[in-house]
């Protein structure tokens, strides 16, 4: 191995040769949101892996705030959403504010009722988060290789051979593929010379967890655009704790050492309603860009959450982003790695999420730009139009199932996608590609724990031993076969006679069938 890797500063990185080379199966590259979730569900799925992180601990900032529904649903299949619950707080009423005026007031505490377990926002932090995919791993003996810095990767056929520091050392790490989850500025993302196009926003921002005092409830999300300033109020966990995101005053654009303080006046001004700020507890300034990728594979490098696509924090999608990239690659490794699947497998992790990144990117640019821009248009748009429609559009029911669809990330599909099929003369209400259907009358989630694919069987009767085990023979792999009474929640989803519908691991729908027989799970398996 050749020392000869130089910093910025032209000095030699390391004082020796290689001290240690370790082998894998997959090697992590950071351990934020998106590679903690990789490395647990790694975990569940029996795959040997090695987490690195230059930092020495898990984040303490609260950075993001809200957990979507789809990512409790994910909890909830790793048992530890009764935890995320506990220490979160749920969002009880939305107010939007313009000029001190309150221009719509809706509650939003059962907003996706009937859409998913988790029918509500949930505020918890991502430390919190952090600390609880941590906790995880570390109940289950695994090491989080802290202060371990990935400096360079080579490719070669059959796997990766990536070098990192430690404490001046050099470790070489073998591995037969490599999940980056370093973030924003991903170094990895850098060796694959990857471009990350998009841009950077004009204004500066700042988020600010404060404890504060007003008249208003403290379970309620308030946001208030103004002419010259935007701000959000997102209720914390505890009483009375907020956390503020905004733009910042112009004034103070080119000056490098804000406080709070600076600023709380005109925080106030733009709310418009009386507001104390008890104390703050964190706060920060930064620039905000919308960028991605183009493809979010390279031979055997995967490229997941922050590394592969950065927005705007209008809908609080990023970390929950990342936790389902990482979610959606990692059982799609463990069926390769055990041969249970071939290696055409992984082109589906871009095929699926590419899709979402992209449209997240310009549904939150398109969003964001919409509540801060201080174009006199888009001003006069805002004001005059949207604000007085916005009191009948959001008190109105329909739109609430809408946008709980897409802010919880609980209606994305894959629809289409190769591994989404359907051969059913049924009209049905769910297609392939769908998530499981959810009853909020019959929850059948519970039912859909293990890390394998399930068989979902709908029908008057429970399928004989020699069926199951015909069927069980015909897959490659090992099947759940979940039974279901065909009754009244599936016919009113267009259900009419007996079904068959095959469940990923990660509760997306492979295949739906009216009969299920050798040759046709053969013709699916080709997918594989
Ligand atoms: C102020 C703020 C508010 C936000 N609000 C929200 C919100 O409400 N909702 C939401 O969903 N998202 C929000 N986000 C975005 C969210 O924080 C990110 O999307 C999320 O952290 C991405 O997770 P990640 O694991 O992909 O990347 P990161 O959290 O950035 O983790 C990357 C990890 O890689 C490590 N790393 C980097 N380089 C190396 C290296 N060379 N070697 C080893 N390790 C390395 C880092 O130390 C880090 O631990 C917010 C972000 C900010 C800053």
């Amino acid at each position: 191995m050749m020392d000869n890797e130089i910093n910025l500063l032209g000095l030699p990185y390391f004082t020796t040769t290689v001290k240690e080379t370790l082998k894998t199966e997959v090697l992590i590259v950071g351990a934020g949101p998106t590679g903690l979730m990789a490395a647990n569900q790694l975990l569940r799925f029996g795959v040997d892996f090695i987490i690195i992180d230059h930092k020495s601990r898990p984040t303490r900032e609260s950075r993001a705030i809200t957990v979507t529904a789809r990512s409790l649903e994910i909890y909830q299949q790793m048992g530890i959403d009764s935890e995320a619950l506990s220490g979160g707080k749920r969002v009880a009423s939305f107010s939007l504010y313009s000029e001190g005026k309150r221009k719509a007031d809706v509650m939003i505490g059962e907003i996706g009722k009937g859409l998913s377990e988790f029918s509500y926002m949930l505020s918890f932090e991502q430390s919190k988060n952090e600390e609880l995919l941590v906790k995880q791993l570390t109940e289950a003996g695994k090491v989080i290789h802290w202060k371990h810095e990935f400096i360079s990767l080579k490719q070669m056929e059959d796997g990766v051979e990536s070098i990192a520091r430690h404490e001046n050392e050099k470790v070489c790490i073998l591995s037969r593929y490599l999940i980056a989850c370093d973030g924003a500025s991903s170094p990895v993302r850098t060796q694959l010379n990857f471009s990350f196009r998009g841009g950077t926003y004009r204004n500066k921002f700042f988020v600010a967890d404060v404890h504060l005092d007003w008249k208003e409830v403290y379970d309620k999300l308030i946001i208030a655009p103004g002419d010259e300033n935007f701000c959000a109020f997102l209720p914390m966990y505890g009483e009375r704790n907020y956390r503020i995101i905004g733009t910042l005053p112009k004034s103070y654009f080119d000056r490098e050492d804000i406080t709070f303080r600076d600023i709380d006046e005109a925080v106030v001004n733009t709310l418009g309603i009386g507001v104390t700020f008890e104390s703050v507890n964190w706060f920060s300034v930064y620039k905000l860009h919308h960028r991605g990728v183009e493809n979010f594979r390279a031979g055997n490098v995967f490229l997941a959450g922050d590394s592969a696509h950065i927005h705007s924090p209008a809908g609080g999608q990023g970390m929950n982003t990342g936790l389902q990239d990482a979610y959606n690659l990692c059982w799609k490794l463990a069926f390769v790695l055990r041969k249970q699947a071939s290696p055409k497998l992984l082109d589906t992790y871009n095929e699926e999420r590419l899709p979402f990144a992209k449209w997240l990117l310009s549904f939150t640019d398109r969003g964001f730009k919409m509540m801060t821009s201080d174009n006199w248009f888009i001003r006069f748009l805002r004001k005059n139009i949207l604000f007085n429609l916005a009191k009948g559009v959001i008190s109105a029911g329909w739109p609430q199932p809408l946008m709980f669809r897409i802010l919880s990330q609980t209606g994305y599909s894959h629809k289409g996608r190769s591994l989404s099929c359907s051969v059913s003369r049924q009209k049905l209400n769910f297609r392939a590609g769908d998530r499981l259907p959810y009853f909020e009358s019959d929850n059948i989630y519970p039912l859909f724990r293990n890390p394998s694919f399930h068989l979902l069987h709908i029908g008057e009767s429970a399928l004989s031993e020699n069926a199951c085990s015909k069927i069980n023979e015909s897959f490659p792999f090992p099947v759940c076969i979940v039974e279901n009474t065909l009754d009244r929640k599936w016919i009113e989803l267009g259900v009419k006679m007996e079904l068959f519908v095959l469940v990923r691991p990660d509760n997306y729908i492979g295949l739906i069938c009216d009969e299920l027989n050798n040759g046709l799970i053969q013709l699916y398996m080709k997918r594989f």
